[in-house]
């Protein structure tokens, strides 16, 4: 058995029957990293040594009865922009290079309420701001199934890692797309809950009217599994929904009959590569085959998200970005004469090229004089986003479309065409803009053999209706038994 290449729910199985112990599962995880880590370099900080450990102890407190619980013992992988007390949080950047977050956030909280351990903290790019992790401060993640390839991004690590069988799932966040995206490019799960479903208390933040963390699993029910442990009202986020809590897992029925799927033309018209366009048209066949009912609409405001993504989420940025100043908890330049000079000299050295345009872009749309043609236009037309869907709601379950338009693409290919990065966002946006649920999962590759993925959009707290519509898609095209990650390629 090839303990690594489990999913969740099998290791539960598995302890169950006695057939693993938990130790055995994190020493073949800690060994895997040991192996593959140089090839992917999917951690900014490992944490096998601690996990083995912890492993031995929850062990002996399961074998003793002190715990239960049907998750304690499972290993799994952090996004670097969530809080983890005692432990480093970069959010891959050199201004939080040495910052040991001294709380946890909530899901962390959660997490470690079940006594799941934590195996490191998984690459991004700095600071959630990018489609390819290239934009790390620390290094660049590899695509397990071309190592030529970028993983996407910014949870590019967390992705990888599934990929690669470094963790047996992850928590990544997403702001635009950076959950889905790179669990696309990666031929991995990846889940957007609705904002305010999962507490953002301890996600270091980028834009606070987009960011939501979620799973990145190896397939469906562990996302479901991984969507339970961390939902829930958090009074110390204010944006927190007071959502009634339920088991996800019982939405997997593996029967989409009479299920409405939406699919906006929008979305599949120029720059979409032809081979995932292809994907899609094949995997809209196979769920008309399974008894769902699929129609063609349109969705044109989809064509102005982009646009008010990139200055909403560059003019929250430039806010919440203000916190790192140099002089607290941050990286502080050397040499300085006066305050002002700390500030300067301290945010010029330690962000990163990427940053840094948000932030003068960020600041830009909200001066006197530019607010109002683009920061105020960007909400209204954000507003516009949200009707659209609420009207394509009316009428269909679940909206499909590709996840991205291309399959991962070759490291250094777009790192220095921010215009070109933006637009592997294309398809993603939308889903933060108005809110919403979305989830990517695998639906076939291109003819190098790279993953292609397909998005399903639900309504707000929906989450069961897209998951059970994956996970029928899953249950009957069979993706991870066909398709395994190859580590083709080499350093470059
Ligand atoms: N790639 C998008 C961006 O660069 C999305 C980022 C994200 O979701 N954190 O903004």
């Amino acid at each position: 058995m090839n303990i690594t290449e489990l999913t969740v729910h099998e290791l539960q199985e598995k302890l169950k029957n006695k057939e693993l112990t938990i130790t055995q599962i994190t020493k073949a995880y800690t060994d895997r990293i040991n192996e593959k880590e140089k090839d992917v370099q999917a951690f900014v900080t490992t944490l096998t040594d601690d996990a083995i450990e912890q492993a031995e102890r929850i062990e002996q407190k399961v074998n003793n009865g002190e715990i239960t619980g049907d998750f304690a013992g499972i290993p799994i992988g952090i996004k670097d922009n969530m809080c983890t007390k005692g432990v480093k949080t970069t959010c891959s950047s050199k201004m939080l290079e040495n910052f040991v977050a001294p709380y946890n956030a909530t899901v962390i909280e959660k997490l470690n309420n079940e006594n799941i351990i934590d195996l490191g903290k998984l690459n991004m790019d700095e600071f959630a701001m990018g489609g390819s992790t290239e934009y790390s401060y620390f290094k660049k993640t590899r695509n397990p199934w071309d190592l030529n390839k970028v993983p996407g991004g910014s949870s590019g690590g967390s992705a990888a890692a599934v990929a690669a069988n470094l963790v047996p799932w992850a928590l990544g966040s997403d702001t635009g797309g950076s959950i889905r995206q790179p669990a696309s490019f990666c031929g991995v799960v990846g889940l957007k809950p609705t904002y305010g479903l999962v507490s953002r208390y301890g996600l270091v933040a980028f834009a606070s009217s987009l960011d939501q963390i979620g799973p990145i699993t190896k397939d469906v029910y562990d996302s479901a599994m991984l969507l339970n442990l961390i939902v829930g009202h958090d009074e110390r986020d204010t944006t927190s929904a007071n959502f009634e809590k339920r088991d996800y897992t019982k939405a997997l029925k593996n029967d989409v009959k009479g299920l409405k799927i939406g699919v906006p033309k929008e979305f599949f018209g120029e720059g979409i590569n032809p081979e995932v366009k292809e994907a899609l048209e094949k995997s809209i066949e196979k769920y008309k085959e399974l008894g769902a009912e699929v129609e063609e609409f349109s969705l044109d405001i989809a064509n102005y998200s982009l646009a008010a993504y990139y200055i909403i989420g560059c003019a929250e940025a430039s806010s919440n970005l203000g916190r790192f100043d140099g002089i607290r908890y941050t990286y502080r330049t050397p040499e300085f004469k006066n305050l002002k000079e700390i500030y300067k000299k301290s945010r010029s050295e330690a962000f990163g090229p990427e940053v840094k345009r948000r932030i003068i872009l960020g600041t830009y749309v909200l001066s006197s004089g530019y607010y109002d043609a683009y920061y105020k236009k960007a909400q209204q037309v954000r507003t516009l986003v949200m009707n659209e869907f609420n009207k394509a709601f009316e009428k269909y379950d679940v909206i499909l479309t590709p996840t991205s338009p291309t399959v991962a693409f070759d490291i250094g290919s777009k790192s220095n065409n921010p215009l070109e990065m933006y637009l592997a966002d294309i398809c993603t946006v939308s889903v933060n803009i108005a809110g919403l649920p979305g989830i990517s999962i695998p639906c076939g590759v291109d003819k190098e053999g790279m993953p292609i993925g397909m998005q399903l959009i639900g309504n707000k707290f929906c989450e069961e209706t897209i998951l059970n519509a994956a996970y029928t898609f899953e249950q009957n095209v069979k993706f991870r038994e066909n398709y395994k990650p190859e580590f083709k390629g080499g350093a470059n």
